[in-house]
């Protein structure tokens, strides 16, 4: 029998949904929390950064991604939102203020820089079924293009949109998206673009410690920020926190709730297995109605081959 690519994924979509047990990825959940108390991150601090693309810059040459078709050094590139994709691990937008308001800080543009946000619990990782993506102890979502085999469920799943695939490349295409310089921070250095910034706007650090450098500058620069962490806990929390003098929805980001969606899908998952006995309970009930109606059907027929009135006869 030829194996189609999506029978393929029909396949493994099945064998993954019968392999999840449940309390498998609650274990998971909890070694992540384990190693999330000791889990790097950065906090991007949005009023200090001037659109200098110089963090674009250097996550390019870090990973020795292709060049870009504008040099970095073109900043009305800045004008129009950009994405991330298989080529460009990050990106800086420009928003103009929408609302002047009270205040002071918003009398110029906030210049944004996105990439993988590295989430506390997350989905990509989730939806992964074949553990090719991988929530680190030092925060880093990782990836291993050997066990990947393309299915592109983690770029569906992503709430930030983040992974891209290389659909130009035919023979070995992989996801790519921001690897927060791994091996870098495992080596004890800093993420490239964190590195290089010339106003540090991007401060790399223990999350937990972020968490208080950016409670300490929203508690000592009064009317500078908005009171809002973006990424404290959105989506169950990510590595990447953001401070902002403009509301995050008018500023590229999307207005999430609290809880992580991998904590939503395994509780549905969870419910399905430990009442495993009401779907087949249900399909029971469903079969013994399609019967009673079959038979009901086929003696009706029946009758109403005997039956004249019910030919059509009468006027
Ligand atoms: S932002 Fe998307 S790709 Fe990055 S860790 Fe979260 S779910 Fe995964
Ligand atoms: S495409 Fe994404 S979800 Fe699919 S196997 Fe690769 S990393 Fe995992
Ligand atoms: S953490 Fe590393 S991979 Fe991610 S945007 Fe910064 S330089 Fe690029």
């Amino acid at each position: 029998m030829e194996v189609t690519r999506r029978l393929f994924f029909k396949l493994t979509g099945t064998l993954a949904a019968t392999s999840l047990i449940p309390g498998s990825k609650t274990v998971w959940a909890a070694e992540a929390a384990e190693g999330s108390k000791n889990a790097y991150g950065c906090l991007v601090d949005t009023t200090l950064c001037v659109g200098c693309r110089k963090c674009e810059q250097a996550c390019n040459e870090r990973h020795v991604l292709p060049k870009p078709r504008e040099s970095f050094e073109e900043m009305t590139v800045l004008e129009n939102e950009r994405r991330m994709d298989e080529t460009t691990y990050t990106v800086i937008n420009k928003y103009y203020p929408k609302n002047i308001g009270s205040l002071t800080w918003r009398n110029r543009p906030t210049f944004v820089k996105f990439q993988c946000m590295h989430c506390m619990d997350p989905s990509c990782v989730s939806a992964c079924i074949v553990g090719a993506l991988t929530k680190q102890p030092n925060g880093a979502v990782t990836y291993d293009a050997k066990k990947c085999i393309g299915c592109r469920y983690c770029m569906v799943a992503c709430p930030f949109q983040v992974p891209a695939y290389e659909y130009d490349n035919p023979l070995t295409p992989q996801v790519r998206k921001c690897t927060f310089c791994f091996q870098d921070i495992k080596d004890g250095g800093l993420p490239a673009c964190a590195q290089t910034c010339p106003k540090e706007a991007i401060t790399f650090g223990k999350r937990a410690d972020l968490l208080s450098l950016a409670a300490w500058k929203m508690k000592s620069h009064p009317g500078k920020y908005v009171d809002h962490l973006y990424g404290e806990h959105e989506i169950g929390g990510t590595s990447w926190l953001y401070l902002a003098s403009e509301p995050f929805e008018s500023i590229g980001f999307p207005k999430l709730g609290t809880t992580a969606p991998p904590r939503l899908t395994e509780a549905i998952q969870h419910g399905m297995f430990q009442n495993f006995a009401a779907p087949i309970g249900l399909y029971v009930v469903l079969g013994g109605i399609m019967w009673v109606t079959g038979f009901l059907k086929n003696n009706h027929g029946k009758k109403a081959q005997n039956d004249p009135v019910d030919k059509g006869d009468s006027p």
